[in-house]
């Protein structure tokens, strides 16, 4: 009884607190309270049902010269292109090519008068502006093989429908229903999900593509301290984890060099963009099991979503982009980043998240683009199911690396901009993989550079990591 009592006393005083700093924000001002009681807010994701892939079809490619040759070869004269008669309303637009031969709009019709359905007159392939990529692959119901239909376009994907009533997933859907469930189900049937859905990701970026380091534009020559001391204030600021401020006043009672909080604000940005090239190109040899998740970081006083992936095996972060949102594009860029660390990429690939449904909907991205892996899903913090206990090793590894960055982190502050929590999180990463000795590989270093090894402390060793960093880019730059 008593416990009980205390657990909601708990409550009401922390109902009450939560009254008081509302009220103080309305009095002192939103910043002041905000200041007190600012934690992130652990917004449970989106709770989405993602039903497995549909059933590609691609369909078979013609090309229209082929085409055109042997028409000659049969009728003994060539295949003209359409003649189109001169007040034609109906116009081809002169990009339009045929999905199936590739046919250049000279040789379309407009077939059906202004519906903007076309005919291609080499392969007699039937087509409409909008149904353009069904014709290059069909996708179909996995569970009744009737070709899906598109039924909405939002920004970053198209929804696919099976509409068939037969279809067993729908069927099987209606059946399970409560008789209740049945009476709200005839009055809003948009409230239930009985039918199978597929969603189809297409992105303006390319999750795979291999950029070439760019040489940025910071000048480290413009750092008025000696390396040594550079290398000191990146083992304060990064391995400790001080703020800058600390860093700047221990810097000077200890070491004697008045430098501003801000002046190593500037060099931790510069030596970020230095070394981030040659932490996201380094030739790392990897396992294959990764873990992946989400943590919060703050960036121009909002809370943003930092996604670490690193190899399970090896404890070597791989990917870390920093995102407003946490949707599906976002976890695509952080399996991409992953990804792009293979020169070939293997077959039994492993990895661990949480239960968000944006990492199987990012594995079905990356299924359409020939790229297959594994995901195991932990979920809650018991273990439930068989899968979460089996797994739980791997995301407490993360779990205890994402301790590990908000430790350092916390001093921090939050960041004025992206490019100053990019800048931190870089170099923590280049901290954690090539500096970092860690327990469970006997003490060693992720990432063992002998250059790194040889030297006898932490400041000569990010010395030496900065100048391994710019070699790199000026070997790249030359190659
Ligand atoms: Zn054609
Ligand atoms: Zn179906």
């Amino acid at each position: 009884m008593l416990p009980q009592f205390i657990y909601y006393l708990i409550k009401y005083i922390k109902f009450q607190e939560k009254i008081i700093y509302g009220l103080l924000g309305i009095i002192l001002g939103k910043s002041v309270a905000r200041g007190l009681y600012d934690e992130p807010v652990n917004k449970p994701y989106r709770k989405l049902e993602v039903d497995e892939m549909p059933i590609i079809e691609t369909l078979e490619k013609l090309d229209y010269q082929e085409l055109l040759t042997t028409y000659k070869e049969q009728h003994g004269k060539e295949l003209k292109p359409v003649v189109r008669r001169k007040n034609s309303v109906v116009k081809v637009p002169k990009k339009l090519t045929c999905p199936k031969c590739s046919a250049p709009s000279s040789y379309l019709y407009a077939n059906n008068g202004d519906k903007g359905q076309y005919r291609c007159k080499v392969c007699k392939c039937l087509f409409s502006q909008k149904n353009r990529f069904l014709k290059e692959a069909i996708l179909k119901c996995p569970h009744c093989l009737k070709t899906l239909e598109r039924i909405k376009e939002r920004k970053d994907f198209y929804v696919y429908k099976c509409k068939n009533n037969k279809c067993f997933y729908y069927q099987r859907k209606l059946k399970a229903m409560s008789k209740d469930e049945k009476k709200r189900f005839k009055q809003d049937p948009q409230a239930f999900k009985v039918r199978y859905i597929f969603r189809e990701f297409h992105l303006d970026f390319d999750p795979l593509a291999k950029e070439t380091p760019v040489k940025p534009k910071v000048d480290l020559s413009r750092i008025y301290v000696s390396t040594h001391t550079l290398g000191l204030i990146l083992t304060y600021y990064v391995n400790y984890g001080l703020s800058a401020r600390k860093t700047a006043a221990l810097m000077y009672d200890v070491h004697s060099v008045k430098i501003s909080h801000q002046t190593i604000l500037n060099y931790a940005n510069s030596v970020a963009l230095i070394t981030k090239p040659f932490i996201d190109h380094y030739p790392y040899e990897l396992s294959n099991s990764f873990c992946g998740d989400e943590t919060y970081i703050r960036v121009g006083g909002r809370w943003h979503y930092l996604f670490f992936f690193f190899d399970a095996v090896k404890k070597i972060i791989l990917s870390y982009p920093v995102s407003p949102n946490r949707d599906t594009p976002s976890a695509i860029k952080a399996l991409g980043d992953v990804f792009k660390k293979f020169k070939e990429i293997p077959k039994d690939l492993m990895f661990v998240v949480d239960g968000n449904p944006i990492y199987i909907l990012a594995q079905h991205y990356f299924a359409q683009h020939d790229i297959h892996f594994d995901i195991h899903k932990v979920i809650g913090l018991t273990n439930d199911d068989p899968v979460s206990k089996e797994y739980r090793p791997l995301k407490q590894i993360i779990e205890r690396l994402n301790r590990t960055f908000k430790g350092n982190y916390r001093a921090t502050t939050g960041f004025g901009s992206q490019d100053g929590s990019v800048s931190y999180v870089t170099l923590f990463v280049a901290y954690f993989n090539f500096l970092r000795p860690h327990s469970s590989l006997e003490n060693r270093v992720p990432v063992i550079i002998p250059e790194l090894e040889k030297m006898p402390n932490m400041p000569e060793r990010w010395t030496k990591l900065i100048s391994l960093a710019q070699d790199f880019l000026v070997e790249s730059q030359s190659a």
